[in-house]
């Protein structure tokens, strides 16, 4: 046997029940964003015992491993490890009943409502297996564990700990996410993947009088309310048609009584977009709509606009897709297909910008295939099958997490292999 990946991948059996028992274990321990301390301990600990060189604590609870087996490119695989505030409702035997004290003092449920044990589980099989078959590989082999992707804040704490310089500089990051589409399915994509979002929280100020004596005061609710609108016209008189973009305004508060004009308004909305011209565009327009309607309304200060959270888009460069996708399709067969555009968004990519190098992110199926196909029989796709974050959401253990080693193995190989 030539193939570098099947030779790795002859090892999958043997550690299958061990790769099983590891995501029940991190399913039934969900940890919230920066506090994944005993996922990063379990991570650190099997890297440590197949001989990676192992740095935990980088941005909080990040970890890397790295494996240096001689000349060669440097891969680097990254997975992200945190849950959700989120109560588990999908009634399998190994369910979390976890909870956690959040920011503010008050117990929250935690469930890996998003499949991050997914994917710290196939890291972990990974790197078992590329440790097991140096002889089959050259290169470094680098493992990265992501805490707080949900925040949008995991990549950059660890890029800000000084990640660069505690790592090789690898030549390519990869990543991938499991996704409600059927189990065993692979899917790349070229450029555009997921969404940017930012999500901004605007202030109007008027002046507050007697619901009577309009004439006193300067009327914030009718200033928001005017903003609300006039940004439905960014998307749809601004934009292309061909350029998909969405501004939502999810909460607006003002106000305690009928009779009393309020002193202001808060308007807190989201934005998805696609690249980063869109995305400034967008910003530029929301930020130009705000001020003058303020002014239009004789509004005594300014606004301020303040971002709450901001994820980048992710953009798949183009070699290094192209090379996943030909090594999938080699290995996967027909289960290895095009990934559809997402409108959920990742931190990701931050981690290869810091870097400067490519990276390809790509999608794993997780729901039991003939209960999708049922599914999709019955037209009840969107109703049947839960996804990321429900309460129910549940991937098939298998053949989700041999999917998620092989994917991560064949991909890595595609560098490390040649
Ligand atoms: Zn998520
Ligand atoms: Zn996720």
């Amino acid at each position: 046997m030539t193939d570098p990946a099947r030779t790795v991948l002859a090892g999958l059996g043997a550690i299958r029940s061990d790769v099983e028992d590891l995501y029940k274990d991190l399913h039934r321990h969900p940890e919230l964003g920066q506090r994944e301390h005993r996922t990063a301990k379990k991570a650190a600990d099997a890297l440590r015992d197949v001989g990676y060189d192992v740095t935990e604590g980088i941005g909080g609870t990040g970890v890397i491993g790295v494996l240096a087996n001689g000349d060669g490119p440097v891969v680097m695989v990254r997975a992200d490890m945190d849950a959700l505030p989120v109560r588990e409702r999908t009634g399998l035997p190994y369910a979390s009943t976890a909870t956690a004290i959040d920011e503010d003092g008050s117990e929250q449920p935690v469930m890996h409502a998003c499949g991050h044990d997914v994917h710290v589980a196939s890291l972990i099989g990974c790197a078992r297996l590329m440790a097991a078959r140096r002889d089959t590989w050259r290169g470094t082999f680098v493992a990265l564990f992501q805490p707080s992707e949900e925040n949008g804040d995991g990549a950059g704490a660890m890029i800000g700990d000084g990640l660069t310089a505690k790592s090789p500089r690898p030549d390519v990051v990869l990543a991938q996410h499991v996704l409600p589409c059927p189990a065993g399915f692979v899917g790349t994509r070229a450029g555009s993947f997921l969404a940017a979002a930012d999500s901004l929280r605007i202030t109007v100020h008027g002046r507050g009088a007697h619901g009577s004596m309009p004439q006193a005061a300067v009327d914030p609710v009718v200033m928001a309310a005017m903003i609300v609108v006039r940004l439905q016209t960014i998307a749809s008189r601004e934009l292309a048609a061909t350029t998909p973009a969405v501004v939502t305004v999810g909460s607006i508060h003002a106000g305690t009584g009928p009779n009393v004009i309020p002193d202001r308004a808060v308007i807190e909305l989201n934005v998805r977009s696609y690249d980063d011209a869109t995305r400034a565009q967008i910003m530029d327009a929301i930020e130009r709509i705000v001020r003058a309607e303020c002014e239009a309304s004789r509004a005594p200060r300014a606004p301020e606009i303040k971002r709450i959270s901001s994820f980048p888009p992710t953009v798949n460069d183009e070699e290094p897709t192209r090379r996943v996708a030909e090594a999938f399709a080699e290995y996967f067969g027909d289960d290895a297909r095009t990934a559809e555009l997402q409108t959920a968004s990742e931190d990701m990519s931050e981690i290869p910008q810091a870097f400067g190098v490519p990276f390809t992110y790509w999608a794993i199926g997780g729901i039991d295939p003939e209960h999708y196909a049922e599914a999709v029989g019955k037209g009840t796709v969107a109703q049947d099958i839960p996804v990321n974050h429900s309460p129910f959401f549940a991937p098939a253990m298998q053949p989700t997490l041999d999917t998620g080693v092989s994917a991560l193995t064949v991909a890595a190989l595609a560098w490390l292999g040649n």
